[in-house]
């Protein structure tokens, strides 16, 4: 170009821009404030281009206090952007702002002239629009820059209506000025308060630091930090102290608590990524009342796009953190997250560095774990429900209570622990731990030494169907295992004779008619005279469970199950012999399982009358 000095030279934009440039500034009124973050994000990368030009080319060097000030001029309706990056050139101006060179604006401004009306708005949130977007909120933009390593400046200015020009100027130090004459409706962007939330929910971590000039009450101004400023995962681990990681993860998870572990680690290859990953080492307070989703944040290029990209599976939601690519634009679109291969592998690679971690810190097996695990562990087993991919991972170092002892366990250390001959890794599904400890359905798998999984989280109650087996072990409710019970010896005595059941069970099952399904003697009880429990379908601990979660179940009536060596279904057994009626002992009997079982009473005032008859019988004998 041949201009001569200080006249300015009028240029065409390209019929593309030309037709995006209308649209934007036609069609898009709503979130219009992403035009700053894609101006700081400029910003940042002519920045950091420079640093990285500067390797090579010392002349080139950053200044000492690099980094990116915006000061809104409210007098003149001003906003200006300035960065100390490595600027345009004359033809680089014409280039870079005359034309769309960039595939990711070319195919925003297609999906936004096909789009209806009402569409628009909500589009402009999930794509970028690049430079462009300053008309949403300028009439005009005068773009002053000045490349490192010369000496001239040239000033581009634009109202966005099909021609640009370029005029000869003067930058002292090289750079970009971006001012932007805000339009009579965008007042707001000149507000300090509202720049500064915007900067923090868009730039907070872009490395270089971002200022604001706020006006002093003695009239003078001020630049003042507006952003946290450092894009900590960007850094080298060895130049990041612990204390730094802690207050990282404090501000992305909104914690207080010190991370159980930290995961920083650039990843090369196919697809190139920065994730700083935390488990953390509390659990939030309303944990379980949150969204089921990930909300891992994803950044391109240090620039935060969404919460949303689901990065991890749902059953690791509680990893708090940040993944930052360079492969995918700043304008990458929702439908595009969803699609893109890139954010695949992202998610893979991630998912399997997490996974490692867990299952390393599972081996250490120490207190640390264990204080995880109680934590975490309720949600980590929906994994085994639904994760098929991860599931028998999970089971490898999922911890449990159990009747063994009070620490929790393994399923391998479960197995090492199996009796000769027991195939199957027995679980009891409850409310509660204690409630599970006392129940009556363990006797007889305690009394043989069988050692029984108790489990009291609500996924409980489904995964354990889904995940099948582990390690060739089948895992069967003990409600529905007492036909193993006969294959094991029982340290009970044998020298009591059992009741006679005979005449009992057609006598119980006459006087409880249809509250039961059925009667029968039972070898899994010790201590206890009655159980009662359900075949096929969910067992009873599952039916509460649903029913509480406001699931109609059919009232199915349960089977009771009797012990012949207790003194109380021998002394039953003798009465129906001698002839005499057990229908009350009966009912009572029923309720006593019913309690026992944690079930509710259908007839709590009955049950009450009958005991205290009962009682004052025997206390008056
Ligand atoms: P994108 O940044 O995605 O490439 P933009 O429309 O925002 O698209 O910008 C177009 C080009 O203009 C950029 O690629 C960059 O080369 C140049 N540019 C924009 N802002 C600046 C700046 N502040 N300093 C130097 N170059 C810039």
């Amino acid at each position: 170009m041949n201009a001569t000095q200080g006249q300015a030279e009028k240029h065409e934009f390209s019929a593309e821009v030309g037709r995006l440039l209308d649209l934007v500034v036609h069609a898009l009124y709503s979130d219009r404030e992403i035009f700053l973050r894609e101006l700081v994000a400029n910003a940042a990368d002519a920045t950091d281009k420079r640093r990285f030009e500067a390797l090579t080319d010392a002349s080139l060097a950053l200044p000492e206090n690099a980094g990116i000030r915006i000061v809104p001029e409210k007098d003149k309706k001003e906003l200006i952007i300035s960065d100390d990056g490595v600027g345009m050139t004359h033809d680089e101006l014409a280039q870079n702002l005359g034309t769309i060179a960039r595939s990711g604006t070319r195919a925003f401004g297609e999906k936004l002239s096909s789009a209806k009306a009402e569409d628009r708005p909500s589009l402009i949130g999930q794509f970028g629009v690049g430079f462009y977007a300053a008309f949403m909120v300028a009439n005009s933009v005068d773009v002053t820059s000045r490349k490192a390593g010369s000496d001239e400046a040239w000033t581009w200015s634009s109202d966005g209506k099909g021609s640009f020009t370029l005029t000869p100027s003067s930058r002292s130090t090289p750079g970009t000025d971006i001012v932007l004459h805000m339009k009579d409706d965008a007042d707001e962007f000149l507000d300090s308060w509202r720049l500064k939330s915007i900067i923090r929910k868009w730039a907070d971590h872009i490395s270089w630091p971002i200022t604001l000039r706020e006006a002093k009450e003695d009239g003078t101004t001020e630049d003042k930090a507006a952003n946290e400023g450092t894009a900590l995962w960007r850094k080298p681990k060895s130049e990041i102290t612990a204390e730094q990681y802690t207050e990282f993860y404090r501000h992305i998870a909104r914690a207080f608590d010190e991370p159980y572990a930290t995961m920083h680690w650039h990843a090369e290859g196919t697809t190139e990524f920065t994730a700083l990953l935390f488990l953390p080492g509390a659990r939030p307070f309303d944990f379980m009342e949150q969204s089921r989703e990930s909300r891992i944040h994803l950044h391109v290029r240090r620039m935060f796009i969404t919460d949303e990209a689901d990065l991890l599976p749902n059953w690791m939601r509680f990893v708090q953190g940040v993944v930052d690519t360079e492969d995918l634009p700043l304008n990458v679109s929702r439908e595009m997250l969803q699609a893109t291969p890139v954010l695949a592998r992202i998610r893979k690679a991630v998912t399997k560095r997490v996974l490692t971690e867990i299952k390393n810190r599972a081996k250490e097996a120490d207190d640390g774990f264990n204080a995880f695990w109680e934590n975490f562990g309720a949600v980590i087993k929906e994994g085994l429900w639904e994760d098929s991919e991860h599931r028998q991972e999970i089971a490898g170092f999922a911890r449990f209570h159990t009747t063994h002892s009070d620490d929790l366990t393994t399923l391998d250390d479960y197995i090492s622990r199996m009796k000769d001959g027991q195939e199957v890794i027995y679980f009891l599904t409850g409310d509660n731990l204690d409630a599970l400890k006392a129940s009556a359905q363990l006797e007889g798998f305690r009394a043989r030494g069988l050692e029984v999984l108790l489990l009291s989280d609500p996924v409980d109650g489904f995964w354990p169907e889904r995940l099948h087996s582990y390690n060739d072990k089948i895992l069967r409710s003990v409600v529905y295992s007492h036909g193993d019970l006969e294959k094991f010896p029982t340290d009970t005595d044998e020298t009591v004779e059992p009741a006679d059941l005979e005449k009992l069970v057609p006598a119980l099952k006459d006087a409880l008619g249809e509250a039961v399904k059925d009667v029968r003697g039972t070898v899994r009880l010790t201590d206890s005279a009655v159980v009662i429990t359900s075949e096929g379908g969910p067992d009873l601990a599952m039916q509460r469970l649903m029913r509480r979660s406001g699931q109609a179940l059919p009232e199915a009536p349960p089977i009771l199950e009797i012990n012949p060596r207790h003194p109380l279904i021998k002394a039953l057994s003798e009465r129906v012999s001698k002839g005499e009626s057990i229908k009350d002992l009966a009912r009572v009997l029923l309720d006593l399982a019913r309690v026992q079982e944690g079930e509710p009473l259908p007839d709590p005032t009955g049950f009450a009358r009958l005991l205290a008859g009962l009682l004052a019988g025997s206390a008056s004998a």
